[in-house]
């Protein structure tokens, strides 16, 4: 059973884009072409006319400019965004299922955003953070159990990242729990560390391999999902909510077009874009409901998208983080995560 907020509505989507700094390689080479306006707004300048600022002026249909509902400029850090969607965790202790998940080109930003550093830790483990504090503050004498479980998306096969040498786990519809993956593990944790320990063990296991677009381009989808029961107890009844957070590091969004290699890598470029379409088309459609009532929600055309349904649909908040490179020579990725993002208002 879920509690329910009035300022929740259905399906409630938030987009933001963060633009990571030039790195130390591409401040030699790579011009800078993004501009954050203000918070909402950015505009992103084609490398080839800003060469003539006058030009660029007297011809602004070559400006691309784009709105969303968060914008986060080079010198923004993981906390910045954080502040902005914590909110959407904050639920998850009451029953409320959340997904917040990274999209961009590799080498944009997304594992920096999702998992970061220690400087400036990721979404993931502000997310921890929340959850246990929150845990630890509350004040009713309600019982908390926290679990996690991490799993992989390769090829359109699921595989556990918590387990040493996992197989091809299935889907199942459970008529209690809605979809679950059958055999995956899931593990109880007391403290953030504790996640933090699996999410770094989890993450080496994920399969990347080399391309001619990235050295360390990774094909996969990464979910970590967080379960957090409560039991509540009074006089009168007893019951458990249970909230459900996924947090997903997708693959690199470029098309296998651009990857020169056949076979195999064309292959898992084929997939991946499968999974990401189907996850914009369910966002577009989420999008939709809010604004104009129901709408029909894809959620079966993908692997992906089936394991996120929960999440992204009914009582939900789902969090959507465009990862751009302000580099002119990722113009063209940039443009289609802008676009992408776009159509998952
Ligand atoms: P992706 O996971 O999308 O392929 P990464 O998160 O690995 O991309 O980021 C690519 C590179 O950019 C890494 O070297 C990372 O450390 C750096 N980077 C990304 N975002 C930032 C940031 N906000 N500040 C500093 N460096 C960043
Ligand atoms: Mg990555």
């Amino acid at each position: 059973r879920r509690l329910s907020f009035s300022w929740f509505s259905d399906g409630y989507v938030v987009v933001a884009v963060k633009c990571r700094p030039l790195t130390e390689a591409e401040r030699q080479r790579s011009r800078h072409i993004i501009q954050v306006t203000d918070d909402q707004n950015l505009v992103i300048l084609d490398p080839d006319l800003s060469k003539d600022y006058l030009e660029r002026i007297q011809n602004r249909s070559k400006e691309r400019r784009y709105s969303f509902d968060h914008v986060f400029a080079s010198g923004c850090t993981n906390a910045d965004v954080y502040r902005n969607i914590s909110s959407t965790i904050v639920g998850v202790i009451q029953g409320l299922n959340a997904t917040v998940f990274a999209y961009g080109s590799t080498g944009s930003g997304k594992t920096y955003t999702m998992v970061g550093t220690r400087k400036d830790p990721g979404l993931m483990v502000l997310s921890f953070h929340t959850i246990f504090d929150l845990i630890k503050n509350d004040e009713s004498s309600d019982i908390f159990e926290v679990s996690c479980s991490y799993l992989e998306v390769y090829n359109e096969v699921i595989y556990d990242l918590l387990e040493k040498s996992s197989g091809h786990l299935e889907l199942r519809e459970d008529p209690e729990h809605g979809i679950v993956v059958a055999g995956l593990r899931r593990i109880k944790v007391q403290s953030a560390d504790k996640i933090l320990e699996l999410l770094n063990v989890g993450n080496s296991r994920r399969k990347t391999e080399t391309t001619e677009a990235n050295a360390t381009s990774s094909r996969s989808h990464a979910v970590l999902e967080i379960t957090v029961k409560r039991k509540q107890k009074n006089q009168y009844k007893s019951q458990i909510l249970c909230g459900k957070l996924a947090l997903v590091d997708l693959a690199g969004s470029e098309r296998a077009s651009e990857t020169q290699s056949g076979g195999q890598k064309l292959r898992d470029g084929a997939n991946i874009n499968r999974s990401l379409l189907a996850l914009a088309n369910c966002i577009n459609a989420l999008g939709k409901q809010q604004k104009k009532g129901l709408a029909y929600v894809p959620y079966r055309n993908s692997k992906l998208t089936r394991i996120l349904k929960d999440g992204l649909s009914g009582n939900s908040q789902t969090v959507m983080v465009a990862t751009i490179s302000p580099a002119d020579d990722q113009y063209h990725h940039t443009v289609n995560t802008l676009k992408y993002a776009d159509r998952a208002k």
